[in-house]
């Protein structure tokens, strides 16, 4: 069983090319649906006040998977994660460690709908959304996760610890080791925890070497 599928088995997502096609698994065709269902997607009332939905971006062979809170309004209006002053200041943090967003990183948040008025995502958005989150964790595969901001973490570990305290350890999400740090939105506001961020980024770069 390939990597992927042992993934997409952990997570409880039917692996049903393995069991359908034993000689190519059609991810492409997983991706198209995945992509169609998305910006069709209808399963929660974010889609009343939406722009367009902000499905992610990057490498879908990525060994990076980067996953922050939901689109805000810059992210809403352009259809892409991580836009304006923080997508800046995260593509610096990336290049600063040899990444780039489109070369072996993939970003995606939470959310796929903007919350109105930038509001904390409710649970119930947040379950209704996350099948189309844990598709994409499952396509891509990737061999760490980089856990964006409060929300992000919390919702992807599970737990109401703060940051601080998720910060600096290994965790594990669908079978992924996951990193927790600041949301860049969030360092914009809080200069002094960049160090911090940047601590963190190190600890990713050193993890992501040993696996
Ligand atoms: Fe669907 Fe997610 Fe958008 Fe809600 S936030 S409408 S679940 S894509």
């Amino acid at each position: 069983m390939s990597r992927r599928a042992e993934i997409l088995a952990e997570m409880g997502l039917a692996p049903v090319w393995v069991l359908r096609d034993k000689k190519k698994p059609p991810l492409e065709k997983t991706w198209i649906e995945l992509k169609q269902a998305v910006p069709a997607c209808t399963a929660c009332g974010l889609h009343k006040s939406r722009t367009q939905t902000v499905f992610g971006v990057g490498d879908e062979q990525a060994d990076w998977m980067l996953i922050g809170e939901a689109p805000g309004a810059e992210e809403d209006r352009v259809g892409e994660p991580f836009v304006g002053q923080a997508g800046r200041l995260l593509d610096n943090m990336l290049a600063a460690i040899g990444l780039g967003r489109s070369e072996n990183v993939y970003i995606a948040n939470v959310l796929k709908c903007r919350p109105p008025g930038n509001r904390n995502p409710e649970p119930g958005e947040v379950e209704k959304c996350s099948p189309h989150l844990r598709a994409q964790i499952g396509l891509i595969a990737p061999k760490l996760i980089v856990a964006m901001g409060r929300f992000a973490a919390q919702t992807l570990l599970d737990t109401d610890a703060s940051i601080a305290s998720l910060r600096g350890r290994v965790h594990a999400c669908a079978g992924v080791p996951l990193i927790v740090t600041y949301h860049p939105a969030y360092l914009l506001r809080n200069l002094p925890d960049k160090a911090k961020a940047w601590e963190d980024l190190v600890f990713a770069r050193k993890t992501m070497a040993g696996l």
